[in-house]
């Protein structure tokens, strides 16, 4: 939190510092953007070739080849949804939180990727279609589909909550999920859950005080947010038991719905697609040991 102390008084150029304009960190416009027309015009045609139901406060894994079409689609109501995502022949290869959101911003929409962790660094996913992209930022600094927080998990709802054992934590469900599909123990997989993609939340930052902050999603049945898998991806999709995130999670007491995953394959692959090579770093990091 950002509490000013008493002893810490601004110096003579304080105003000067605050009034330095900020400069972005990662511009986008020096890598290489997808091809977001021909992405879009490849799904003519194209055929639902797999579909998932995420029963509510639970987890399930699906595969989407590289080169197909994802959504994520809201059912009986408000219902956000934690997403991991790895790729398909590689456990280590999973997507990078922190990275996308330097480079995208806190909070994701058509056009944006989301990026593999080192020393992968390419895109896993190209975001197609948002129909909540209206929503923008709202007066409270708030917006949906954040790489701000991480997943709601049971250790810090047990260290905040004085031990309360509770299994239904978005982390939790992320591990049930993927060593059902996997078949690696339980507590190996848990090490390949990761800070998720937040579909469909509503979240910010105080202008206060800075902390983390959810508010009541906007999304409402038939809303999706649609990827383009630009590797061959698994994925895992938790109905968060905050159900909309109005006011509370890591427990039962939110009203819950089930979330939709459908995979689309295209008729002709998008006009000009390049799979993402790794990343062309040497990884040498200028040190001669091995
Ligand atoms: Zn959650």
């Amino acid at each position: 939190m950002k509490l000013t102390h008493p002893e810490h008084a601004p110096p003579a150029d304080a105003a000067r510092s605050r009034a330095i304009k900020p400069v972005i960190c990662y511009p986008v416009e020096t890598l290489p953007r997808p091809d977001l027309a021909a992405l879009r015009a490849a799904r003519d045609g194209w055929t639902k070739t797999a579909e998932v139901i995420v029963p509510a406060r639970e987890a399930k894994y699906f595969e989407v080849p590289a080169g197909c079409f994802f959504r994520i689609t809201s059912t009986l109501g408000p219902q956000v949804g934690d997403l991991n995502l790895w790729a398909a022949e590689d456990l280590n290869e999973r997507f990078f939180s922190g990275k996308t959101r330097a480079l995208h911003g806190t909070h994701l929409s058509t056009g944006d990727q989301l990026w593999s962790s080192i020393p992968y660094l390419r895109p896993m996913a190209t975001i197609t279609e948002d129909t909540l992209d209206w929503y923008g930022i709202d007066e409270h600094g708030g917006s949906v589909h954040d790489v701000i927080g991480t997943r709601c998990d049971p250790y810090t709802h047990h260290m905040l909550s004085g031990g309360d054992n509770y299994h239904h934590c978005c982390h939790s469900n992320l591990t049930r999920a993927l060593t059902e599909a996997t078949g690696l123990m339980k507590h190996a997989c848990e090490f390949h859950v990761h800070d998720v993609l937040n579909v469909f939340m509503c979240t910010g930052f105080t202008r206060d005080t800075g902390q983390y902050f959810m508010k009541a999603s906007p999304v409402r049945p038939g809303d999706y947010l649609e990827f383009f898998a630009e590797i061959d991806l698994g994925g895992a999709l938790s109905a968060c038991p905050g159900g909309d995130c109005s006011s509370e999670h890591s427990s039962d007491a939110a009203a819950c719905y089930p979330l939709l995953v459908e995979v689309f394959t295209p008729k002709a692959p998008p006009a000009g697609r390049v799979s993402p090579a790794r990343n062309g770093y040497d990884r040498t990091h200028g040190c001669d040991l091995d």
